[in-house]
């Protein structure tokens, strides 16, 4: 943040906002608004602990251990696993750039991730951390392997217990089955055009766990992230290019992004459940041509959905 930025924000307390924003105007700031600035600072990400801050605590800590009592040993950190949450082709496959998430114990310490490289070892600082995630961006030149963390003094953990593929971003697909678990079709009454008390279902009925993972089909904004009586939790995919929407209903909780967030091929949503009326957990899936409910026309998914696996 720059220094007339930092006066902003100091200032926004006492003064009014209209003052605020004469000085913002005075100290040259971005066009971003007081406010803007304000609630930035107020919402902290919970994982987002400033490497610095880390730090420092990590020296609280390690002085701390030598105290009256006698010498108490902080663990080595531990991992149980190191997976691909964005920029993905798969949880096991991550691209250069991809941001992966190691889990396990004692990892509050960590200040580094060591991955296997193509000619040496890449040691990368850590995005964020708690004591049982840290969160560090793949590095250019990073090679397939397990990779394992360092703490602030130098101990090492064990490597991940599954390999990590790194692949070309090119191979991130442009499109992805929409349920990440075991599933089933169902019976004809799942299928599109089935009778139902009144209409005719619209979509193709997909069962699974409730809990089941459910990721964007392909990158599009959404249109729609809301409750109804019939469709439960549901979210609605509006792809502007391609012309097509994809909604997803009775989510056992409300979708994860936000309406006019764009969501990538593969990003998590939600999670299937069985909100709305629905007599069990399943995914409700429809594609339209054209923008849902305004307009478009819902078409028979299974052909689509079935090109995907
Ligand atoms: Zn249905």
């Amino acid at each position: 943040m720059s220094n007339s930025n930092k006066i902003v924000s100091i200032h926004l307390a006492g003064v009014g906002l209209l003052t605020a924003l004469a000085l913002a105007l005075m100290f040259g700031a971005p066009t971003r608004s007081a406010a803007g600035v304000e609630a930035e600072a107020s919402a902290p990400d919970p994982m987002a602990q400033s490497p610095a801050l880390a730090e420092e605590l990590e020296r609280a800590r390690s002085s701390s251990t030598r105290g009256g009592g006698g010498i108490v040993i902080t663990p080595n950190p531990r991992i149980e696993d190191a997976y691909c949450v964005k920029e993905c082709v798969s949880v096991r496959k991550a691209t250069p750039g991809a941001t992966v998430r190691i889990t396990g114990a004692y990892l509050d310490g960590v200040t580094k991730v060591v991955f296997p490289g193509k000619k040496k070892r890449m040691k990368v600082r850590y995005k964020a951390k708690s004591s049982t995630a840290v969160r560090v961006e793949v590095p250019r030149g990073a090679d397939d392997g397990r990779p394992f963390v360092i703490d602030g003094s130098g101990a090492k953990s064990n490597r991940a217990p599954k390999e990590l593929q790194i692949v070309p971003k090119a191979d991130i697909p442009r499109e992805v089955f929409p349920v990440r678990g075991p599933f089933s079709y169902g019976s004809d009454g799942s299928r599109f055009g089935a009778g139902r008390p009144g209409h005719i279902h619209q979509g193709q009925d997909m069962s699974a766990a409730c809990g089941t993972r459910l990721v964007a089909i392909k990158k599009a904004r959404v249109a729609y992230n809301a409750y109804d009586d019939g469709a439960g939790n549901y979210l609605v995919l509006a792809n502007k290019g391609d012309n097509t929407s994809f909604v997803y209903m009775h989510m056992i909780r409300p979708g994860k992004p936000e309406v006019g967030e764009i969501v990538r091929a593969g990003e998590p949503i939600g999670r299937v459940g069985t909100t709305g009326t629905s007599s069990g957990c399943h995914l409700h899936f429809e594609y339209w041509i054209g923008p849902w409910q305004t307009g478009g026309k819902p078409i028979d998914p299974l052909p689509y959905l079935k090109s995907l696996r």
